[in-house]
């Protein structure tokens, strides 16, 4: 079997990449993979073995049709996480987001189609739904993206679909929550936390901080794709949500606790031009008719992340050029009393109050 993953060198898709070298999954302990990555700033070569016997990397860019139709013909799969995904980024300036994202899924579906690889899965992300104040969606709920991000992965959603239904391409579509794991980009929250603490700053939390985030950690989220890949239905969609839903500021406190350091280590700063202010996802279809579930809980996923950043200055420190030798987690905790924060909610409502 030979599968080819896009986007191999970010964060999600590298963990998928080792996951696949190791033989972690059923059923393709042996395969074959090729990556292909435009090594953006987002990618870390690194984060992927530099060599493996079955490892072939290609730098590479998904809207290079000619790249595609060398490189995908003679792949059994392709599983699709190639992507800006950066909210902030987006909001700045969408047209990277519009080509990566829309175009290269079109140009990356059409060469499936052409040169008849045989299963695709396309990654995308529950922020295509818009933002919901209660219950959870399920996949028949209506797309309202309100960030140029979520604009375009709800576009290429759309078109991967139609690739399905107009050209038989068997493909699935998986929309999973937030992602926390090693090997994030700093640029995104708990790294960004995290890394700030231990760079002797300040956190900084968005407007009131009640935003609300569901997390899924990378080995749960990047288990459920090899599942969906394996068993998953043509033309199906499966959420794949977490066991928690946290405030920003919730989170905080979290990462606080962890480092030892309290609330005076928080800064308030004005809100994104758009914030959604809830995400949440039901996704019993995953779980009823693949067998997923999640097996990493927040507390235990958090710290090990925690100390990865820790442990791993050598890939975030020149970031923070400022600090000269970032300093080493806080002694007293019992010296900060974090304040308090608002709900913590785990419990996920029914799918039906929702309006489609
Ligand atoms: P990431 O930004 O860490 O990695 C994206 C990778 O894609 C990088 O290695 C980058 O170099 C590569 N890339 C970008 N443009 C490319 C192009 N034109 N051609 C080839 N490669 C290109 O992103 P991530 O967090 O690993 O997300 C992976 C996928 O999962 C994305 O499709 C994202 O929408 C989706 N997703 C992410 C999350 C999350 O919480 N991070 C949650 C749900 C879904």
């Amino acid at each position: 079997m030979r599968i080819l993953v896009t986007g191999g060198a970010g964060f999600i898709g590298s963990h998928f990449t080792r996951s696949l070298l190791d033989g972690r999954y059923v059923g393709l302990e042996d395969c074959e993979v090729t990556v292909v990555d435009k090594l953006t700033y987002a990618s870390d070569r690194s984060s992927i073995p530099a060599t493996h016997p079955r490892l072939t990397f290609v730098a590479g860019d998904v809207c290079d049709r000619r790249m595609l139709g060398d490189v995908v013909p003679g792949h059994d799969a392709v599983v699709h996480f190639a992507a800006e995904s950066h909210v902030d980024r987006s909001i700045d300036d969408p047209t990277e987001f519009i080509e990566t994202n829309v175009m290269g899924s079109h140009l990356l579906m059409a060469e499936c189609v052409r040169s008849g690889v045989a299963r695709v899965v396309h990654v995308s992300t529950d922020e295509v739904y818009g933002s919901i104040a209660s219950g959870s969606w399920d996949e028949r709920c209506l797309l309202e993206p309100n960030t140029p991000y979520a604009a375009s992965k709800a576009a290429s959603d759309c078109l991967v679909r139609a690739y399905w239904r107009t050209y038989d391409l068997d493909l699935s579509i998986t929309r999973c929550a937030n992602n926390y794991g090693p090997y994030q980009h700093v640029e995104k929250v708990i790294p960004k936390f995290v890394t700030s603490l231990l760079a002797g700053q300040d956190i900084t939390l968005h407007g009131d901080g009640r935003a609300v985030r569901e997390w899924l950690h990378v080995d749960d989220h990047c288990r459920a794709i090899s599942l969906v890949l394996g068993k998953g239905r043509a033309g199906e969609i499966y959420n794949i949500g977490g066991d928690i839903e946290l405030t920003n500021q919730a989170l905080a406190e979290r990462i606080l606790q962890l480092h030892g350091a309290g609330w005076d280590r928080v800064r308030y700063v004005a809100d994104r031009k758009v914030q959604d202010q809830r995400y949440s996802l039901d996704f019993r279809k995953v779980q009823e008719e693949l067998g997923f579930e999640p097996q990493i809980s927040f507390a235990d996923g958090l710290a090990e992340v925690y100390a990865w950043y820790r442990d791993n200055r050598q890939r975030w420190a020149h970031l923070y050029p400022e600090t000269a030798s970032p300093v080493e987690p806080e002694e007293r905790p019992e010296a900060r009393r974090p304040a308090p924060v608002a709900r913590t909610a785990a419990q996920r409502p029914s799918a039906s109050s929702i309006a489609r």
